[in-house]
């Protein structure tokens, strides 16, 4: 398949500090990783809906089309990687649940490296 270039731009910044796009002609998909252990969360697969519109012929206006579609599947992505990984307080790292302890209160919540490496109850 096909795939286009698209640049997601700064202000399109990824939750996690690493992140992948899976996207082509067809569907939407993108990866975020846990800053830590780099667990892979994929989110899910959203279909290409502007190239069912039989109005549109030529290919410019599609991939237009395309990116206003992308730019929102990575928007919702995004939202969903901020319920899948947990948010550490001390050193800012975004990361999965097995990197991550939960404190009583939400200033406690910091990630397995802040907490010293100890084993989470
Ligand atoms: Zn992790
Ligand atoms: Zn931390």
């Amino acid at each position: 398949m096909q795939k286009w270039q698209c640049n997601l731009g700064m202000e399109r910044k990824a939750f996690t500090k690493k992140s992948t796009d899976h996207s082509d002609t067809g569907h939407f998909s993108f990866s975020f990783f846990c800053d830590r252990c780099d667990k892979e969360w994929v989110s899910e697969i959203k279909p290409f809906t502007g190239g069912e519109c039989s109005n549109v012929s030529n290919d410019e206006a599609l991939k237009l089309l395309w990116a206003n579609e992308h730019r929102t599947a990575f928007d919702e992505a995004n939202l969903d990687a901020r319920l899948k990984f947990n948010h550490c307080q001390t050193c800012g790292k975004k990361v999965c649940d097995d990197c991550f302890c939960f404190g009583e209160v939400r200033e406690d919540d910091v990630c397995v490296d802040c907490k010293g490496r100890q084993k989470c109850e």
